[in-house]
């Protein structure tokens, strides 16, 4: 069976060029090609997947949420509206998520903390709202959770089931992949036919790519999150959640849909699945992946235990929006390893921008050609890095400082690093330091010049740099 069939409701895209203002190129993962992007009606209807809420995220999980944010942002100051959902995961993602096995991540979470789930899941997402938040990420238009939209995931069973796609097996219900003439196409799998042809432990299903829509509360298993259905008592699948709140919130046919390259093959493969095979229109018009944060030459992952958090971040003495920053600097579908090394570079040249606009006149015009090739930059596909190197050329440029701080703080919108609110950060000198000093200038006094050195070293070796001057001796922070 053809999901989208005959009835596939084609995209015109003509009418819609009224309410384009700067033309935006996306590369869809769907075509693999950077297409001319036209939301279906005026407002841009976009979602993205969030964070599954049952242990910090980490700065991969980030990385991805700054790439969605980058492209509204984008939409935004093109002129476009945008509607925004990003869900809350906090049932149903199994540890084996590919194959529908193994425990439930928040009901494992609420285990090692001994917490509920529910307190688990509360606890992570105010966390994650809080973290991305200090990352400049605007909120979306509505935060949805996977627990308070049971019925809508029931309901999109229960459509499946009556179109014939789905099986019962003594665990759940499964959606039947053979019966979807386009499965696999997001992600170019082969037949369906062709990978039951890989021996795999099936157990009761009876394609591997097959997966659970529902799954029966287990005898003996103590689950917390359980909901009464038509199947019986269980909960559901982690794919269902996606598809049905992405539809009930923003139509059958969505502009796009964004998430990590991880999502590919299974989740976003069975979101389109579940979707297309329910409405027979088509579900995601693009879709928008973000590249890994890689450790040495693996993904960074909560599975892998090789993660890297905000708390770290912030320890080693960066603040979020430096992490921002360097995010900016690589496109967002080319792999990204964060250093102590990388994050200085970025933390020094953010702090330069952001103490030419703090000190800069306000009041100045936007540089119409430098504005441009900005916007020319993002419209390719989001290239920040590019984007930034125009920033660069304002900064370095021949204009005045007040019309240089004008278009900074235009661009801004888009980058996100809040520089219209910026301010010199508070230098407070630690009391260790303030005693070096104190000893070094009575080293001064003695004319004791290599104990003066070797101070001199120690200051900055906690982060600070010395100068003498006429008036004694002065301190600022190292960037
Ligand atoms: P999760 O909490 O694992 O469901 O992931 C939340 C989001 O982060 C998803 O869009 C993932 O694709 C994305 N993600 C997971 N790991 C990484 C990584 N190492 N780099 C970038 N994005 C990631
Ligand atoms: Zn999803």
């Amino acid at each position: 069976m053809n999901c989208i069939g005959s009835r596939a409701k084609l995209v015109d895209k003509s009418h819609s060029s009224i309410f384009m203002k700067i033309p935006l190129h996306l590369f869809n993962t769907l075509s693999r090609t950077k297409e001319n992007f036209l939301p279906l009606k005026k407002v841009v209807t976009l979602y993205n997947c969030g964070p599954t809420v049952y242990h910090d995220q980490h700065i991969g999980n980030f990385r991805t949420a700054m790439s969605v944010d980058l492209l509204k942002r984008t939409l935004l100051l093109f002129g476009y509206s945008v509607k925004h959902i990003t869900n809350i995961t906090d049932v149903g993602h199994l540890t084996n998520d590919a194959e529908d096995t193994g425990e439930d991540k928040v009901q494992l979470g609420a285990r090692r903390e001994g917490l509920t789930a529910k307190q688990v899941a509360r606890k992570y997402e105010k966390l994650y709202k809080e973290d991305v938040a200090s990352l400049g990420v605007i909120s979306p238009s509505k935060w949805t959770r996977a627990t308070e939209h049971i019925a809508a995931q029931i309901d999109l069973i229960k459509k499946l089931e009556r179109g014939g796609y789905t099986y019962r097996t003594a665990d759940g219900i499964y959606f039947d992949s053979s019966k979807d003439e386009n499965y696999g196409k997001l992600a170019g799998l082969k037949s369906v036919k062709l990978q039951a042809g890989i021996r795999v432990d099936l157990g009761e299903k009876k394609n591997p790519s097959d997966f659970a829509l529902w799954k029966f509360a287990a005898k003996g298993v103590d689950r917390q999150m359980e909901w009464k259905s038509p199947w019986g008592v269980g909960f559901p699948g982690w794919h269902i959640e996606c598809s049905a709140m992405a539809m009930k919130y923003l139509g059958e046919t969505i502009d796009i849909h964004a998430g990590g390259i991880d999502l590919i093959p299974v989740h976003h493969t069975n979101e389109i699945a579940q979707a297309e095979c329910a409405t027979h229109k088509q579900f995601v018009r693009f879709w928008m992946h973000s590249a890994f944060v890689i450790e040495g030459e693996e993904k960074m992952s909560k599975s892998k235990g090789n993660v890297k958090t905000m708390t770290w971040i912030r320890e080693n003495g960066f603040s979020p929006l430096d992490y921002r920053y360097l995010t900016l600097q690589t496109h967002y579908r080319k792999e990204l390893s964060v250093t102590i090394d990388s994050l200085t570079a970025a933390k020094t040249a953010f702090a330069q921008i952001r103490n030419f606009v703090i000190d800069a006149p306000r009041g100045g015009k936007i540089i119409a050609d430098k504005y441009i090739k900005f916007t020319e930059s993002l419209s390719d596909d989001l290239n920040a890095p590019r984007a930034l190197a125009t920033l660069w050329e304002v900064l370095g440029g021949g204009a005045s400082d007040a019309d240089k701080r004008a278009t900074i703080i235009k661009f801004d919108d888009a980058l996100g690093l809040g520089l219209a609110k910026a301010k010199r950060a508070k230098v407070v000198i630690p009391t260790t330091v303030k005693k070096l000093m104190t000893a070094r200038e009575k080293a001064r006094k003695n004319k004791d010049w290599t104990a003066s050195d070797t101070l001199r070293d120690e200051i900055r070796a906690l982060g600070f740099e010395i100068k003498d001057t006429p008036q004694g001796q002065t301190i600022e922070p190292v960037l």
